[in-house]
């Protein structure tokens, strides 16, 4: 991430988000298959540009690259007081896909990795923004915020998984 790349209000970006949203960098490319996919992480996140995007045709930017941007808070169908639903909704009810706790780029300023820790990091991998077939875990996991129930106490802090633990 470069010194001139503009963070959200509270320093963090989103790790999913769309093409066309104002600051976007690309942090990774969609690998594995439609029904598997797997992000691998770039060093450096790269920003969005008309010439980047076009790498992907014919198909759409986001079967190809995971993006991420400022986060826009309560902007965003998916935050909730203050912090995002749709990692909490993850790492509720997604299996990990990883072990080891992915080399991302974004990592210092990941919203995902400061809610959530290295649960959201081994879930990450498999969320690719737009999915055409989800499976009913994952289209259940990208509902907006509060239309799905979490059976865990609001707040409660990073998951307990073994790994780093986020500033
Ligand atoms: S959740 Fe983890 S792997 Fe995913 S973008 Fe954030 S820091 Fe990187």
């Amino acid at each position: 991430m470069n010194g001139t790349t503009p963070a959200g209000e509270d320093g963090l970006f989103c790790p999913s988000a769309q093409p066309d949203v104002t600051n976007g960098v690309v942090i990774g490319v969609v690998g594995g298959s439609p029904g598997e996919p797997r992000v691998t992480y770039l060093d450096e996140p790269l920003p969005v540009t008309p010439d980047l995007l076009a790498l992907a045709a014919p198909v759409h930017p986001t079967e190809v690259f995971r993006m991420g941007a400022p986060c826009v808070r309560s902007a965003c169908q998916h935050f909730e007081g203050t912090r995002c639903a749709l990692v909490r909704q993850l790492v509720a009810g997604i299996e990990p896909a990883a072990q080891e706790l992915p080399r991302c780029g974004l990592r210092s300023r990941c919203r995902w990795w400061r809610e959530e820790g290295v649960a959201a990091c081994r879930r990450c991998p498999i969320v690719v923004t737009e999915v055409p077939n989800p499976t009913e875990e994952m289209a259940r996991a990208a509902r907006p915020a509060g239309q799905v129930r979490d059976p865990r106490p609001p707040h409660r802090g990073t998951r307990p998984e073994a790994g780093p633990r986020p500033p």
